[in-house]
Protein backbone atom coordinates (compact mmCIF):
# COMPACT_ATOMS: atom_id res chain seq x y z
CA UNK A 1 0.00 0.00 0.00
CA UNK A 2 1.89 3.16 -0.76
CA UNK A 3 1.07 6.20 1.02
CA UNK A 4 1.19 10.07 0.48
CA UNK A 5 4.16 11.70 1.00
CA UNK A 6 4.46 15.94 1.18
CA UNK A 7 7.72 16.48 -0.52
CA UNK A 8 7.10 19.57 -2.65
CA UNK A 9 3.62 20.33 -1.08
CA UNK A 10 5.07 20.25 2.37
CA UNK A 11 4.58 24.01 3.77
CA UNK A 12 1.17 24.56 2.11
CA UNK A 13 -0.44 24.17 4.45
CA UNK A 14 1.78 26.99 6.96
CA UNK A 15 0.03 30.01 6.84
CA UNK A 16 1.43 32.96 4.29
CA UNK A 17 3.39 29.86 2.81
CA UNK A 18 4.21 31.86 -0.12
CA UNK A 19 6.27 34.53 1.65
CA UNK A 20 9.83 33.69 2.61
CA UNK A 21 9.01 33.65 6.44
CA UNK A 22 6.39 30.98 5.89
CA UNK A 23 9.04 28.96 3.40
CA UNK A 24 12.14 29.04 5.19
CA UNK A 25 15.82 29.98 4.80
CA UNK A 26 16.74 28.55 1.30
CA UNK A 27 19.22 26.01 2.70
CA UNK A 28 19.75 23.72 -0.12
CA UNK A 29 20.92 26.02 -1.62
CA UNK A 30 23.62 27.17 1.09
CA UNK A 31 24.71 23.71 0.28
CA UNK A 32 24.43 23.67 -3.63
CA UNK A 33 26.97 26.53 -3.31
CA UNK A 34 29.76 24.88 -1.56
CA UNK A 35 29.81 22.34 -4.17
CA UNK A 36 31.33 22.54 -7.63
CA UNK A 37 28.59 23.33 -10.73
CA UNK A 38 29.31 20.01 -12.29
CA UNK A 39 29.07 18.27 -8.78
CA UNK A 40 25.52 19.52 -8.59
CA UNK A 41 24.42 18.30 -11.84
CA UNK A 42 25.45 14.79 -11.37
CA UNK A 43 23.64 14.74 -7.83
CA UNK A 44 20.73 15.77 -10.20
CA UNK A 45 21.22 13.16 -12.74
CA UNK A 46 21.89 10.22 -9.60
CA UNK A 47 18.78 11.27 -8.37
CA UNK A 48 17.09 9.53 -11.67
CA UNK A 49 14.69 13.01 -11.78
CA UNK A 50 12.95 12.64 -14.73
CA UNK A 51 11.33 15.71 -16.28
CA UNK A 52 7.59 16.81 -14.50
CA UNK A 53 5.92 18.89 -17.67
CA UNK A 54 5.00 15.89 -19.37
CA UNK A 55 7.83 13.66 -21.41
CA UNK A 56 9.80 11.94 -18.72
CA UNK A 57 13.31 12.82 -19.80
CA UNK A 58 16.32 12.51 -17.64
CA UNK A 59 16.44 16.10 -16.74
CA UNK A 60 20.44 15.84 -15.34
CA UNK A 61 20.89 13.81 -18.59
CA UNK A 62 19.46 17.42 -20.16
CA UNK A 63 21.59 19.42 -18.07
CA UNK A 64 24.51 17.25 -19.82
CA UNK A 65 23.14 18.18 -23.24
CA UNK A 66 24.71 22.01 -22.89
CA UNK A 67 27.32 22.31 -25.33
CA UNK A 68 31.02 23.17 -23.23
CA UNK A 69 31.11 26.57 -21.92
CA UNK A 70 32.02 29.23 -24.60
CA UNK A 71 31.27 33.15 -25.41
CA UNK A 72 27.11 32.49 -25.48
CA UNK A 73 25.64 32.99 -22.49
CA UNK A 74 23.51 30.13 -21.14
CA UNK A 75 19.78 30.27 -20.48
CA UNK A 76 17.39 28.50 -17.46
CA UNK A 77 14.05 28.57 -18.48
CA UNK A 78 10.89 27.59 -16.64
CA UNK A 79 8.13 26.22 -18.28
CA UNK A 80 4.98 27.55 -16.10
CA UNK A 81 2.85 27.57 -18.92
CA UNK A 82 0.18 24.70 -17.46
CA UNK A 83 -2.46 24.67 -19.90
CA UNK A 84 -3.18 20.77 -20.44
CA UNK A 85 -6.75 20.40 -20.00
CA UNK A 86 -6.68 18.63 -16.22
CA UNK A 87 -3.40 19.39 -15.25
CA UNK A 88 -3.05 21.64 -12.58
CA UNK A 89 -0.10 21.16 -10.05
CA UNK A 90 2.28 23.86 -11.22
CA UNK A 91 0.01 26.74 -10.80
CA UNK A 92 -1.49 25.45 -6.95
CA UNK A 93 2.39 25.06 -6.17
CA UNK A 94 3.23 28.74 -7.47
CA UNK A 95 0.38 30.14 -5.58
CA UNK A 96 1.35 27.78 -2.32
CA UNK A 97 4.91 27.90 -2.33
CA UNK A 98 6.69 30.49 -4.97
CA UNK A 99 10.20 30.13 -3.34
CA UNK A 100 10.07 26.07 -3.79
CA UNK A 101 10.77 27.22 -7.53
CA UNK A 102 12.97 29.77 -6.92
CA UNK A 103 14.71 28.43 -4.78
CA UNK A 104 15.58 25.22 -7.77
CA UNK A 105 15.75 28.25 -10.12
CA UNK A 106 18.67 29.39 -8.16
CA UNK A 107 20.60 25.74 -7.73
CA UNK A 108 19.79 24.67 -10.87
CA UNK A 109 20.90 28.03 -12.62
CA UNK A 110 24.19 28.04 -10.63
CA UNK A 111 24.61 23.99 -11.91
CA UNK A 112 24.32 24.60 -15.68
CA UNK A 113 26.22 28.11 -15.18
CA UNK A 114 23.83 30.43 -16.12
CA UNK A 115 23.51 34.29 -14.82
CA UNK A 116 19.47 34.54 -15.90
CA UNK A 117 16.55 32.31 -15.59
CA UNK A 118 13.19 33.15 -17.27
CA UNK A 119 9.90 32.30 -15.82
CA UNK A 120 7.51 31.41 -18.85
CA UNK A 121 3.83 31.62 -17.06
CA UNK A 122 0.68 30.91 -18.69
CA UNK A 123 -0.75 34.28 -19.13
CA UNK A 124 -4.39 33.58 -18.03
CA UNK A 125 -3.41 33.33 -14.08
CA UNK A 126 -2.44 36.79 -13.13
CA UNK A 127 -2.94 36.42 -9.63
CA UNK A 128 0.22 33.54 -10.04
CA UNK A 129 1.66 36.71 -11.85
CA UNK A 130 1.33 39.16 -8.77
CA UNK A 131 2.37 36.05 -6.44
CA UNK A 132 5.32 35.13 -8.54
CA UNK A 133 6.51 38.77 -8.94
CA UNK A 134 6.25 39.13 -5.10
CA UNK A 135 8.19 36.31 -4.10
CA UNK A 136 11.06 37.20 -6.48
CA UNK A 137 11.33 40.53 -5.29
CA UNK A 138 11.15 38.99 -1.34
CA UNK A 139 13.97 36.74 -2.66
CA UNK A 140 15.82 39.36 -3.89
CA UNK A 141 16.11 41.48 -0.94
CA UNK A 142 16.97 38.68 1.02
CA UNK A 143 20.14 37.87 -1.27
CA UNK A 144 18.95 34.42 -2.77
CA UNK A 145 18.65 36.25 -6.01
CA UNK A 146 21.06 39.13 -7.98
CA UNK A 147 24.75 39.99 -7.34
CA UNK A 148 26.94 37.71 -4.97
CA UNK A 149 24.35 35.38 -3.40
CA UNK A 150 24.84 34.06 0.22
CA UNK A 151 28.74 35.51 0.00
CA UNK A 152 29.47 33.03 -3.18
CA UNK A 153 30.20 35.41 -5.76
CA UNK A 154 27.56 34.26 -7.93
CA UNK A 155 25.01 36.27 -9.43
CA UNK A 156 21.89 35.53 -10.93
CA UNK A 157 18.76 37.57 -12.41
CA UNK A 158 15.62 36.12 -12.58
CA UNK A 159 13.02 37.45 -14.99
CA UNK A 160 8.88 36.70 -14.71
CA UNK A 161 7.17 36.70 -17.85
CA UNK A 162 3.43 36.32 -18.45
CA UNK A 163 2.44 34.76 -22.14
CA UNK A 164 -0.65 35.87 -23.68
CA UNK A 165 -2.84 32.57 -23.12
CA UNK A 166 -1.99 30.12 -26.27
CA UNK A 167 -1.71 26.78 -25.31
CA UNK A 168 1.17 25.95 -27.60
CA UNK A 169 3.36 28.21 -25.80
CA UNK A 170 3.76 25.16 -23.23
CA UNK A 171 5.51 23.22 -25.88
CA UNK A 172 9.15 24.64 -25.33
CA UNK A 173 9.99 25.98 -28.37
CA UNK A 174 6.81 27.65 -29.00
CA UNK A 175 7.75 29.50 -25.80
CA UNK A 176 11.42 30.17 -26.70
CA UNK A 177 10.01 32.00 -30.01
CA UNK A 178 7.13 33.66 -27.16
CA UNK A 179 9.73 34.78 -25.02
CA UNK A 180 11.87 36.27 -27.84
CA UNK A 181 8.28 38.80 -28.47
CA UNK A 182 7.34 36.28 -31.45
CA UNK A 183 4.49 34.35 -32.48
CA UNK A 184 4.58 31.30 -30.80
CA UNK A 185 4.83 28.61 -32.94
CA UNK A 186 7.20 25.33 -32.37
CA UNK A 187 10.38 25.24 -34.19
CA UNK A 188 11.90 22.70 -36.04
CA UNK A 189 14.02 20.04 -33.74
CA UNK A 190 17.41 19.63 -33.30
CA UNK A 191 18.66 21.34 -32.89
CA UNK A 192 17.04 21.17 -29.07
CA UNK A 193 16.93 24.37 -26.90
CA UNK A 194 19.97 23.07 -25.34
CA UNK A 195 21.85 23.66 -28.14
CA UNK A 196 20.03 26.56 -29.63
CA UNK A 197 17.80 27.98 -27.35
CA UNK A 198 16.82 31.20 -26.22
CA UNK A 199 18.24 33.99 -28.40
CA UNK A 200 20.07 31.00 -30.27
CA UNK A 201 21.66 30.37 -27.32
CA UNK A 202 22.24 27.03 -24.96
CA UNK A 203 19.36 26.97 -23.14
CA UNK A 204 17.37 24.70 -20.26
CA UNK A 205 13.88 24.34 -20.64
CA UNK A 206 12.19 22.68 -17.38
CA UNK A 207 8.84 22.46 -15.95
CA UNK A 208 7.47 24.12 -12.62
CA UNK A 209 7.62 20.96 -10.99
CA UNK A 210 11.13 19.46 -12.30
CA UNK A 211 12.64 22.63 -11.10
CA UNK A 212 10.83 22.46 -7.93
CA UNK A 213 12.64 19.33 -7.00
CA UNK A 214 15.98 20.72 -6.74
CA UNK A 215 15.67 21.82 -3.31
CA UNK A 216 14.57 18.67 -1.83
CA UNK A 217 16.93 16.85 -3.87
CA UNK A 218 20.32 18.84 -3.10
CA UNK A 219 19.12 19.52 0.65
CA UNK A 220 18.57 15.32 1.11
CA UNK A 221 21.98 14.79 -0.59
CA UNK A 222 22.38 11.62 -2.49
CA UNK A 223 20.86 8.51 -2.29
CA UNK A 224 17.61 10.05 -0.85
CA UNK A 225 15.40 10.78 -4.12
CA UNK A 226 16.23 7.81 -6.26
CA UNK A 227 15.26 5.83 -2.66
CA UNK A 228 11.76 6.75 -3.49
CA UNK A 229 9.35 5.51 -6.41
CA UNK A 230 9.69 2.68 -8.68
CA UNK A 231 12.63 1.02 -10.46
CA UNK A 232 12.72 3.66 -13.47
CA UNK A 233 10.50 6.31 -12.44
CA UNK A 234 12.16 7.68 -9.17
CA UNK A 235 11.05 10.10 -6.34
CA UNK A 236 7.73 12.22 -5.73
CA UNK A 237 5.61 13.60 -8.03
CA UNK A 238 2.55 15.86 -7.64
CA UNK A 239 -0.90 13.72 -8.72
CA UNK A 240 -3.87 16.18 -9.69
CA UNK A 241 -6.94 14.52 -9.12
CA UNK A 242 -10.30 16.40 -10.82
CA UNK A 243 -13.97 15.05 -11.51
CA UNK A 244 -15.49 12.94 -9.50
CA UNK A 245 -14.37 12.17 -6.69
CA UNK A 246 -15.15 13.31 -3.23
CA UNK A 247 -12.19 15.82 -2.84
CA UNK A 248 -10.72 16.67 -5.71
CA UNK A 249 -6.94 18.37 -5.05
CA UNK A 250 -2.93 17.75 -4.93
CA UNK A 251 -2.31 14.66 -4.01
CA UNK A 252 1.92 14.02 -3.85
CA UNK A 253 3.39 10.76 -3.55
CA UNK A 254 5.96 8.83 -4.77
CA UNK A 255 5.49 7.28 -8.26
CA UNK A 256 3.83 3.90 -8.76
CA UNK A 257 0.81 4.43 -6.69
CA UNK A 258 -2.32 3.55 -8.08
CA UNK A 259 -5.36 5.21 -8.62
CA UNK A 260 -7.08 3.09 -6.82
CA UNK A 261 -5.13 4.25 -3.95
CA UNK A 262 -5.19 7.88 -5.04
CA UNK A 263 -9.04 7.67 -5.24
CA UNK A 264 -9.47 6.42 -1.51
CA UNK A 265 -6.62 9.44 -0.53
CA UNK A 266 -9.49 11.83 -2.36
CA UNK A 267 -12.50 10.07 -0.39
CA UNK A 268 -14.11 7.84 -2.80
CA UNK A 269 -15.91 8.29 -5.97
CA UNK A 270 -18.82 10.25 -5.59
CA UNK A 271 -21.96 8.67 -3.75
CA UNK A 272 -24.24 6.27 -6.11
CA UNK A 273 -22.04 6.54 -9.08
CA UNK A 274 -18.98 4.22 -10.29
CA UNK A 275 -15.44 4.55 -12.25
CA UNK A 276 -15.96 5.24 -15.95
CA UNK A 277 -13.16 5.74 -17.37
CA UNK A 278 -10.09 8.56 -16.87
CA UNK A 279 -7.10 10.02 -18.09
CA UNK A 280 -3.67 8.92 -16.97
CA UNK A 281 -1.98 12.11 -17.86
CA UNK A 282 -4.30 15.03 -19.66
CA UNK A 283 -6.26 14.84 -22.04
CA UNK A 284 -3.27 14.24 -24.36
CA UNK A 285 -3.17 10.72 -23.52
CA UNK A 286 -5.28 7.35 -23.98
CA UNK A 287 -7.41 6.84 -21.91
CA UNK A 288 -8.08 3.99 -19.10
CA UNK A 289 -11.27 2.64 -17.36
CA UNK A 290 -11.64 0.65 -14.21
CA UNK A 291 -9.40 -1.90 -15.60
CA UNK A 292 -5.94 0.22 -14.65
CA UNK A 293 -7.22 0.98 -11.11
CA UNK A 294 -3.99 -1.29 -10.31
CA UNK A 295 -1.59 -0.18 -12.80
CA UNK A 296 1.38 1.73 -10.71
CA UNK A 297 1.58 5.43 -11.99
CA UNK A 298 4.91 4.86 -13.07
CA UNK A 299 6.29 5.97 -16.61
CA UNK A 300 6.95 2.42 -17.91
CA UNK A 301 4.15 0.48 -15.97
CA UNK A 302 1.17 3.42 -17.46
CA UNK A 303 3.47 3.08 -21.26
CA UNK A 304 2.54 -0.31 -20.54
CA UNK A 305 -0.77 -0.66 -19.87
CA UNK A 306 -1.35 1.62 -23.19
CA UNK A 307 -0.95 5.12 -22.03
CA UNK A 308 1.02 7.98 -20.47
CA UNK A 309 1.89 9.09 -17.66
CA UNK A 310 2.12 12.65 -18.61
CA UNK A 311 1.05 15.53 -16.65
CA UNK A 312 -0.33 12.61 -13.79
CA UNK A 313 -3.42 14.91 -14.83
CA UNK A 314 -6.03 12.29 -13.34
CA UNK A 315 -9.45 13.05 -14.54
CA UNK A 316 -12.45 10.96 -12.76
CA UNK A 317 -15.28 10.18 -15.10
CA UNK A 318 -18.18 8.68 -13.74
CA UNK A 319 -20.96 6.40 -15.08
CA UNK A 320 -22.80 9.58 -15.61
CA UNK A 321 -20.67 11.13 -18.37
CA UNK A 322 -21.23 10.85 -22.45
CA UNK A 323 -17.38 9.69 -23.63
CA UNK A 324 -18.54 11.44 -26.78
CA UNK A 325 -19.21 14.40 -25.15
CA UNK A 326 -16.21 14.53 -22.97
CA UNK A 327 -14.13 13.73 -26.15
CA UNK A 328 -15.90 16.39 -28.46
CA UNK A 329 -14.82 18.74 -25.67
CA UNK A 330 -11.40 18.39 -26.00
CA UNK A 331 -11.27 18.13 -29.71
CA UNK A 332 -13.04 22.15 -29.71
CA UNK A 333 -9.77 22.62 -27.34
CA UNK A 334 -7.50 21.16 -29.45
CA UNK A 335 -9.05 22.75 -32.69
CA UNK A 336 -8.85 26.50 -31.38
CA UNK A 337 -5.63 25.68 -29.64
CA UNK A 338 -3.75 24.71 -32.96
CA UNK A 339 -1.60 26.89 -33.72
CA UNK A 340 -2.02 26.50 -37.72
CA UNK A 341 1.20 26.05 -38.72
CA UNK A 342 1.38 22.54 -40.21
CA UNK A 343 -1.79 21.33 -42.15
CA UNK A 344 -2.43 17.77 -40.97
CA UNK A 345 -3.25 19.57 -36.94
CA UNK A 346 -4.49 22.84 -38.00
CA UNK A 347 -7.09 21.10 -41.03
CA UNK A 348 -7.43 17.99 -39.45
CA UNK A 349 -8.32 19.45 -35.74
CA UNK A 350 -11.20 21.19 -37.59
CA UNK A 351 -12.71 18.20 -39.31
CA UNK A 352 -12.71 16.39 -36.56
CA UNK A 353 -14.43 18.53 -34.26
CA UNK A 354 -17.40 18.66 -37.04
CA UNK A 355 -17.12 14.51 -37.29
CA UNK A 356 -17.55 13.96 -33.41
CA UNK A 357 -20.18 17.01 -33.22
CA UNK A 358 -22.18 15.61 -35.92
CA UNK A 359 -21.61 11.83 -34.02
CA UNK A 360 -22.37 13.52 -30.76
CA UNK A 361 -25.59 15.23 -31.92
CA UNK A 362 -27.28 11.64 -33.17
CA UNK A 363 -26.53 12.79 -36.85
CA UNK A 364 -23.36 10.67 -37.73
CA UNK A 365 -23.26 7.40 -39.54
CA UNK A 366 -21.33 4.32 -39.11
CA UNK A 367 -19.38 5.76 -41.78
CA UNK A 368 -17.92 8.43 -39.90
CA UNK A 369 -16.67 6.29 -37.36
CA UNK A 370 -14.17 5.13 -39.95
CA UNK A 371 -14.16 8.45 -41.24
CA UNK A 372 -13.18 9.76 -37.37
CA UNK A 373 -10.67 7.16 -37.09
CA UNK A 374 -8.93 7.76 -40.68
CA UNK A 375 -8.41 11.53 -40.17
CA UNK A 376 -6.72 10.46 -36.44
CA UNK A 377 -4.61 8.30 -39.06
CA UNK A 378 -3.81 11.00 -41.14
CA UNK A 379 -2.80 13.69 -37.65
CA UNK A 380 -0.90 11.73 -35.27
CA UNK A 381 2.55 10.76 -36.97
CA UNK A 382 2.35 13.70 -39.02
CA UNK A 383 1.57 16.68 -37.07
CA UNK A 384 4.65 18.72 -36.55
CA UNK A 385 4.66 18.80 -32.64
CA UNK A 386 3.05 16.81 -30.43
CA UNK A 387 -0.48 18.58 -30.01
CA UNK A 388 -1.45 17.12 -32.86
CA UNK A 389 -0.84 13.51 -31.71
CA UNK A 390 -2.33 14.44 -28.20
CA UNK A 391 -5.21 15.71 -30.51
CA UNK A 392 -6.74 12.18 -32.05
CA UNK A 393 -5.47 10.11 -28.36
CA UNK A 394 -8.55 10.47 -26.70
CA UNK A 395 -10.85 10.01 -30.04
CA UNK A 396 -8.86 6.95 -30.56
CA UNK A 397 -8.88 5.07 -27.51
CA UNK A 398 -12.71 6.25 -26.82
CA UNK A 399 -13.41 4.94 -30.09
CA UNK A 400 -11.87 1.32 -29.42
CA UNK A 401 -13.10 1.31 -25.42
CA UNK A 402 -16.48 2.64 -26.01
CA UNK A 403 -17.65 1.95 -29.97
CA UNK A 404 -21.07 0.92 -28.63
CA UNK A 405 -21.72 4.18 -26.87
CA UNK A 406 -20.75 5.96 -30.45
CA UNK A 407 -23.21 3.57 -32.33
CA UNK A 408 -26.08 4.54 -29.65
CA UNK A 409 -26.18 7.97 -30.52
CA UNK A 410 -26.66 7.61 -34.27
CA UNK A 411 -29.02 4.44 -33.45
CA UNK A 412 -30.97 6.38 -30.84
CA UNK A 413 -30.41 9.95 -32.95
CA UNK A 414 -29.09 11.70 -30.02
CA UNK A 415 -27.21 11.26 -27.18
CA UNK A 416 -28.47 8.70 -24.69
CA UNK A 417 -27.47 10.94 -21.58
CA UNK A 418 -29.57 13.36 -22.88
CA UNK A 419 -32.85 11.75 -22.43
CA UNK A 420 -32.12 9.29 -18.91
CA UNK A 421 -30.06 12.25 -17.42
CA UNK A 422 -27.14 11.34 -14.95
CA UNK A 423 -28.27 7.74 -15.27
CA UNK A 424 -25.59 5.27 -16.46
CA UNK A 425 -26.21 4.08 -19.85
CA UNK A 426 -25.36 0.56 -20.89
P1 LIG B 1 10.21 15.37 -25.98
O1 LIG B 1 10.23 13.96 -25.51
O2 LIG B 1 10.39 15.65 -27.42
O3 LIG B 1 11.36 16.20 -25.23
C1 LIG B 1 11.48 16.19 -23.84
C2 LIG B 1 12.60 17.11 -23.44
O4 LIG B 1 13.86 16.50 -23.68
C3 LIG B 1 12.65 18.44 -24.19
O5 LIG B 1 13.02 19.44 -23.30
C4 LIG B 1 13.73 18.24 -25.25
O6 LIG B 1 14.39 19.44 -25.59
C5 LIG B 1 14.68 17.30 -24.53
N1 LIG B 1 15.38 16.43 -25.47
C6 LIG B 1 14.88 15.31 -26.05
N2 LIG B 1 15.81 14.75 -26.86
C7 LIG B 1 16.90 15.55 -26.80
C8 LIG B 1 18.19 15.52 -27.43
N3 LIG B 1 18.54 14.56 -28.27
N4 LIG B 1 19.06 16.50 -27.14
C9 LIG B 1 18.73 17.49 -26.28
N5 LIG B 1 17.54 17.58 -25.64
C10 LIG B 1 16.63 16.62 -25.92
O7 LIG B 1 8.81 15.98 -25.45
P2 LIG B 1 8.15 17.42 -25.74
O8 LIG B 1 7.61 17.45 -27.14
O9 LIG B 1 9.09 18.51 -25.33
O10 LIG B 1 6.95 17.42 -24.73
C11 LIG B 1 5.81 16.62 -24.94
C12 LIG B 1 5.16 16.38 -23.61
O11 LIG B 1 4.56 17.55 -23.10
C13 LIG B 1 4.04 15.36 -23.69
O12 LIG B 1 4.50 14.20 -23.09
C14 LIG B 1 2.89 15.96 -22.87
O13 LIG B 1 2.50 15.10 -21.82
C15 LIG B 1 3.46 17.21 -22.31
N6 LIG B 1 2.49 18.31 -22.26
C16 LIG B 1 2.43 19.03 -21.11
C17 LIG B 1 1.54 20.08 -20.98
C18 LIG B 1 1.42 20.85 -19.68
O14 LIG B 1 0.51 21.68 -19.54
N7 LIG B 1 2.33 20.64 -18.73
C19 LIG B 1 0.74 20.42 -22.07
C20 LIG B 1 0.84 19.68 -23.24
C21 LIG B 1 1.73 18.62 -23.33
FE1 LIG C 1 0.87 23.93 -34.78
FE2 LIG C 1 -0.71 21.76 -34.50
FE3 LIG C 1 1.24 21.70 -36.23
FE4 LIG C 1 1.82 21.73 -33.59
S1 LIG C 1 0.79 20.10 -34.70
S2 LIG C 1 2.81 22.92 -35.20
S3 LIG C 1 0.12 23.03 -32.88
S4 LIG C 1 -0.51 23.13 -36.31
Amino acid sequence: MSQLLPVLTENWDVERSWTLEGYGPYAALDRALTLEQDAVIEEVKASGLRGRGGAGFSTGTKWGFLPPLGDLPRYLVVNADESEPGTCKDIPLLMASPHTLIEGIAISSYAIRSHSAFIYLRGEVVHVYRRLLAAVREAYAAGHLGKDIHGSGYDLDVIVHAGAGAYICGEETALLDSLEGRRGQPRLRPPFPAVAGLYACPTVVNNVESIAAVPAIIGHGPGWFDSLGTETSKGVGIFSLSGHVKEPGQYEAPLGITLRELIDFAGGMREGHTLKFWTPGGSSTPLFTAAELDVPLDFESVAKAGSMLGTRALQIFDDSVCVVRAVLRWTEFYEHESCGKCTPCREGTYWLKQVLARLEKGDGTAEDLDLLLDQCDNIAGKSFCALGDGATAPIISSVTLFRDEYIAHFEHGGCPFDREASVAWS
